[in-house]
């Protein structure tokens, strides 16, 4: 259809839980539940159409995924970079979709905040230098293009070249 992309969601593993964060910042979202049984994460994950991210490989096992009804990624590797780096590889993922539009912390849609709505709320030397904000609707963290924003940046596209 035209203009209309399908973006993959994702659920993520406690026991990869670390790939929710890179996700996030690609602008794919990712839930993560620190505690969660496995169970649950499987009936969030068929019924939102979520991706499942596991290095559980007795989740590879169950007869939803051996069957394709559920989607799971067995991740094979330690390091998360590597790991990223094999889901973006496997499923095809566009490393900038939507960058910086999620909150890194909690997957909510960033909203975009004017400078003079966030004064009192930013450090003074970044509301002197910084005309751009967006702000966590649920957990209210101020998000600007500063300097650990542009590393960020600087290694998303290091990884897109990359992969
Ligand atoms: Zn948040």
């Amino acid at each position: 259809m035209l203009g209309l992309t399908v973006v993959v969601k994702f659920i993520v593993d406690s026991n990869v839980g670390k790939l929710a964060r890179w996700l996030r910042m690609m602008g794919y979202d990712a839930l993560f539940y620190q505690d969660i049984d496995d169970d649950k994460m499987i009936k969030i994950a068929l019924f939102q159409g979520r991706v499942v991210l596991t290095r559980d490989t007795q989740i590879m096992k169950r007869r939803l995924v051996t069957n394709g009804r559920l989607k799971a990624v067995l991740i094979t590797d330690d390091a998360p970079r590597a790991q990223l780096r094999q889901v973006v590889r496997q499923l095809d993922l566009n490393c900038k979709v939507r960058p910086f539009s999620l909150c890194l912390e909690c997957n909510a849609n960033l909203v975009k905040r004017a400078k003079c709505e966030v004064h009192d709320r930013v450090p003074l030397h970044v509301f002197e230098t910084q005309d751009e904000y967006m702000e966590c609707p649920v957990c209210h963290r101020i998000y600007w293009q500063g300097t650990h924003w542009k590393a960020m940046s600087k290694e998303l596209e290091e990884f897109a070249s990359e992969a």
